[in-house]
């Protein structure tokens, strides 16, 4: 099970969320939900987003 790199609240917390992701206000990067910082360019100026599956 590939899960030894995350901690069981970070697992469940992406399962739940996962179609959640973060976006970077500053560069737009987008990170994981788990992300408390930005990885490039270690911004907090993230903003949760919802992937919408209705896109087109
Ligand atoms: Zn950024």
């Amino acid at each position: 099970m590939p899960g030894a790199l995350m901690d069981p609240q970070l697992i469940e917390l992406a399962r739940r969320y996962r179609l959640y992701y973060k976006i970077c206000r500053r560069c737009g990067a987008r990170n994981p939900i788990t992300a408390k910082k930005c990885r490039r360019c270690r911004s907090k100026n993230l903003r949760l987003k919802h992937r919408e599956s209705k896109s087109r």
